[in-house]
């Protein structure tokens, strides 16, 4: 930023009338907004066109990335959106939070040619929310609205993508989800600081506007099952996410202060949403002035460490039993991480949880890094003799996700599952065993990205499209 704009930041201190603060508040936006324009521009003109769109390919949503980066780089704002969001419902979302140095980013040439990547998902951002400023993204218009109506279980991603591909259409959607708010993890997993909560609200917003209905608190399982909810509509999309915490079995384990990941970030979320919470209130899931030790290596772990420093913990510390470069998380994440301070124990694994009633101390081992296993990963192995004490006011356990027993949940026995316990599907049509079912995002895939979940959503709405078109025909001929 030059000289001459940050003159206007504190532009209310320094000017007397409202008013003239106010033009100059437009002048600074102006000033903000073309700043940013050419940043955007010269960013996007280093991208060599270079025929071999590697970033396109490692895009889960083959977003015609050069294409828009040209656009963008000559100025062609409204083209560049319309091309971004003709592959992608929620572009600013990704470029927010997409792991960009395992896909795009990471695959771009430029920066395999040791020059430093093209920022892509920053410039995703950057198209869409202009477009939102100028007001181009408008609630859908249906010209033809159909009879058919599509049930979509879950908010998330998967089924906010579904949902929005079939409304187009003119389907009548309904989305059931247990949440207050929808969103999925995108609400009450991913923390603020990476994914502000408004972006999310906003898209949510536009799909109500456009005629999608929403129905929260809903429960498939308890508030009805799923068959009552197949005689009420024509397909059912089943988009709920993965979310059986994996559980520590060690001495100690049930003392007080050990808690899930989600647990723990949702309590975050909601407040700050502004919501009441009390255990956050009382100070059960706050980590102000505490401790903390987080167990796990994803990228669930890295938001409960960062989420951890934003509380003001007295310390924070990651627990994992692999190494630096065998982590799951994104290495940008763990690089964060670091830079906020947060200690990692590589190569440990708790032993023990002590203490009296609560939490006190945990009792780690060192590991070493044996022969690969099955999965072809070194497999982690107890040195002898290496233990190791630390102190822990909370523990945070992050070690992923597992489906639900959905079957049981559902109370739909026939429902096929595989030896994951994930939704078994139709590799093409993404339908389930079950006729007119289909299911899209995290609860097919196990845990995965939000790229994909938008990916699959979209995909299970071309399916569902084909399916009701195939049924309306049917019941002409019938009748
Ligand atoms: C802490 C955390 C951080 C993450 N960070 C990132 C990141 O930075 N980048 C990234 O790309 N991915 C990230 N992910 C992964 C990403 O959030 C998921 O892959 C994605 O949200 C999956 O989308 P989905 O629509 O399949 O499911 P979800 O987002 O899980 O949505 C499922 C919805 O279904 C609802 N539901 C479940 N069961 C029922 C039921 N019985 N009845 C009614 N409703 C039900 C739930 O309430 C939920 O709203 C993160 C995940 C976690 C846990
Ligand atoms: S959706 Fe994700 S992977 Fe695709 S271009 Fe955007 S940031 Fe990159």
């Amino acid at each position: 930023m030059t000289k001459e704009m940050l003159k206007f930041v504190n532009i209310d201190k320094e000017t007397p009338s409202k008013r003239q603060a106010e033009t100059r508040k437009e002048d600074f936006k102006e000033i903000y907004r073309e700043f940013i324009n050419e940043k955007a521009k010269e960013q996007s003109s280093r991208c060599s066109q270079c025929g071999v769109p590697f970033c396109q390919v490692h895009c889960p949503l083959s977003n015609n990335i050069p294409d828009w980066l040209k656009l963008t780089a000559e100025g062609r704002l409204m083209e560049a959106y319309e091309l971004s969001e003709s592959t992608n419902n929620m572009p600013e979302i990704c470029g927010r939070i997409c792991p960009q140095d395992r896909l795009c980013e990471g695959n771009c040439v430029i920066e395999q040619s040791g020059h430093g990547t093209i920022t892509i998902g920053s410039i995703e951002k950057y198209i869409t929310e202009n477009a939102w400023n100028e007001g181009w993204i408008k609630p859908i218009k249906i010209k033809n609205e159909k009879k058919q109506s599509v049930g979509i279980i879950g908010a998330g991603p998967a089924g906010l993508a579904a949902a929005e591909q079939l409304r187009k259409q003119g389907y009548n959607i309904s989305i059931y989800d247990r949440y207050d708010r929808p969103g999925g993890l995108l609400i009450y997993g991913i923390p603020n600081f990476k994914l502000e909560k408004y972006v999310i609200e906003r898209r949510t917003k536009l799909l109500k506007e456009g005629g999608v209905v929403f129905i929260q608190n809903f429960e498939v399982g308890k508030n009805s099952t799923l068959d009552e909810l197949r005689k009420k509509h024509d397909a059912i999309l089943i988009a709920t996410g993965v979310y059986r915490a994996r559980e520590i079995k060690l001495p100690g384990s049930n003392l007080k202060n050990i808690f899930p990941a989600m647990e723990f970030l949702t309590a975050s979320n909601k407040k700050g949403l502004g919501d009441k919470v009390e255990l956050f209130d009382n100070g059960t899931l706050n980590a102000e002035g505490k401790d903390i030790v987080v167990v796990g290596g994803g990228d669930t772990a890295m938001d409960c460490v960062r989420t951890a420093v934003r509380q003001n913990a007295k310390s924070v510390k990651c627990l994992y039993r692999r190494d630096k470069e065998n982590m799951p998380g994104s290495a940008r994440e763990v690089f964060n991480a670091e830079e906020e301070g947060v200690e990692f124990a590589w190569l440990s694994s708790p032993k023990e949880f002590l203490g009296k009633n609560k939490i006190e101390n945990i009792v780690v081992n060192r590991i070493k890094l044996g022969e690969p296993d099955d999965s072809g990963r070194k497999k982690p192995e107890v040195e002898e003799n290496s233990e190791f004490t630390i102190k822990a006011d909370m523990v945070i356990k992050a070690l992923g996700f597992d489906p639900e027993n959905l079957p049981k949940l559902f109370n739909s026995k026939d429902l096929q599952i595989t030896k994951w316990g994930t939704l078994k599907t139709d590799f093409y049509t993404m339908e389930t065993n079950l006729a007119g079912v289909f299911a899209a995002g995290d609860i097919v895939r196990g845990a995965s990205l939000v790229v994909w979940a938008i990916k699959d959503g979209r995909d299970a709405a071309a399916s569902i499209k084909n399916f009701l078109e195939n049924k309306a025909i049917r019941r002409t001929k019938v009748a």
